[in-house]
């Protein structure tokens, strides 16, 4: 009997110690994506798929990807990160305070994951919808205690030598030694500026390559612009060899866009974003065992929800088709009006008709009708907007943010009416939802939090061959 104890003692107590258990240590990953909707939480991948499915569309690829986690967003000093801080986690695996990139809340330099595969010997590409010094793009190549220095930021993304940036303009060109886009050309960088040459740029043609063109909103925008998805294909295309690469691309108006509360733009660019997912997906597809996707979110913002207390149990996404442009195109229109002097309520209103899909006369029945105080809350927005110059001071920044008291008054009323409400003018607590696909995708599911994503890939681009 003893003799049987003590089996068991080694069988049950030793055994979990025996090198067997141990987590293998990971082995690189040729191709490895890392896709970040900045502000895109479950609230924003839910308004989407269920507005896709009110239109008879399919469901974004991202929800069609078989490994889901939870990932916690919290940064080194609030519950409620901002990008930097976020970006600074899942770019290096350390938490920062608010504001910081790529140093931790003492200010030690941080190493990020495309920093490290550079390292490697692999190429590098880093791919935005938003300016390319932005906080979400930049935790990736800068270390910087203000997420607002962009002239610095960018004098850090020419010395990087990272291999292919694609995303919109510099915020900040020009500076004591001049325009970054001439420093970066003479640092050996392919400066693109429109989308003629963006096409022409073929693979083998340029060592590194910053391609910098306008971008707006993709309700807004026009056959001119470059989409997320283009952008990710070239780079892929640039990047392609036999070291592998790491890529990461950031659907940045997203929340931009919750920021503003505009649920239709909202929605647009996370079928924007998914659009570059599914370039990404092909690819992935195509390399079985060579490849793995991440996406993720790095906070939620706006703190949406799918349910508002005027419509109960019931919602009414479809009614979001109606809206035509942006909160950012509308502010332009108005404007327009307001510097021609034109200020009278009855010729906007057809203007938010058209826009909008609200209407101020018509059937009792029809769902999109404004109700008198509904037309109160416009008119009043309204002259509010024509008024004195607004400030988002107290009380009203409860009611509009920073944002045109106009706008967000229509865009509030358009979300409402169909079934959505939106809570705050910045970014929630709410952890975000991590999707990943391919080679060693299983080691994202469960909860995690966000400096795990850095810590995860960090060895996946590791060295694949001696130099
Ligand atoms: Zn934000």
């Amino acid at each position: 009997m003893k003799k049987y104890l003590i089996l068991w003692f080694f069988a049950v107590i030793l055994l979990p110690l025996n090198a067997a258990d141990l987590p293998a240590p990971a082995k690189p990953v040729k191709y490895v994506f890392l896709f970040i909707g900045d502000g895109m939480s479950l609230p924003q991948r839910m308004l989407t798929r269920e507005y896709l499915n009110r239109m008879g569309k399919e469901d974004l690829r991202i929800n069609r990807l078989p490994v889901h986690g939870i990932t916690t967003t919290h940064c080194s000093n609030s519950l409620i990160t901002d990008s930097a801080a976020a970006g600074t986690a899942i770019a290096c695996g350390t938490k920062t305070n608010s504001g910081v990139l790529g140093l931790d809340s003492a200010g030690k330099h941080l190493e990020s994951v495309a920093e490290v595969a550079r390292n490697e010997g692999r190429r590098v590409g880093i791919v935005t919808s938003v300016s390319i010094d932005h906080a979400t793009p930049a935790a990736f190549y800068a270390h910087n205690p203000g997420r607002g220095n962009y002239y610095a930021i960018g004098l850090e993304l020419i010395a990087a030598k990272f291999d292919f940036f694609g995303g919109g303009n510099f915020l900040g060109p020009d500076g004591k030694d001049g325009s970054l886009y001439e420093l970066a050309a003479r640092a050996g960088y392919k400066v693109i500026r429109d989308k003629a040459a963006f096409e022409a740029l073929k693979p083998g043609e340029a060592k590194f390559t910053l391609a910098l063109t306008p971008v707006t909103y993709a309700i807004d925008s026009g056959k001119d612009q470059i989409s997320l998805a283009e952008y990710t294909a070239k780079a892929i295309a640039m990047l392609d060899n036999p070291n592998g690469f790491f890529l990461m691309v950031e659907g940045g108006r997203i929340d931009w866009a919750c920021h503003a509360n505009d649920a239709a733009t909202v929605l647009q660019e996370v079928i924007t974003f998914d659009q570059a997912v599914e370039v990404a997906c092909n690819f992935v597809q195509a390399h079985p065992g060579d490849a793995l996707l991440v996406v993720t979110g790095d906070h939620e913002t706006g703190a949406l929800t799918l349910g508002f207390a005027g419509t109960g149990y019931s919602s009414f996404l479809e009614r979001l088709q109606y809206q035509k442009v942006s909160y950012e195109k509308f502010g332009a229109i108005l404007q327009k009006l307001r510097d021609s002097g034109n200020k009278s309520f009855d010729n906007v209103k057809p203007l938010i008709t058209g826009y909008f899909g609200l209407k101020f006369d018509g059937a009792p029945s029809d769902p999109m009708l404004l109700a008198p105080h509904e037309q109160a809350r416009i008119k009043t927005a309204f002259e509010r907007y024509m008024g004195a110059p607004y400030t988002a001071a107290e009380p009203e920044s409860v009611l509009y943010g920073i944002y045109n008291p106009l706008c967000v008054t229509l865009t509030h009323i358009l979300a409402n009416k169909s079934g959505i409400g939106w809570n705050s003018f910045a970014h929630t607590a709410l952890p975000v939802s991590t999707t990943a696909f391919g080679k060693t995708a299983e080691q994202f599911s469960g909860m995690n939090d966000n400096t795990d994503i850095a810590k995860r890939l960090k060895p996946l681009v590791a060295r694949l061959q001696q130099p």
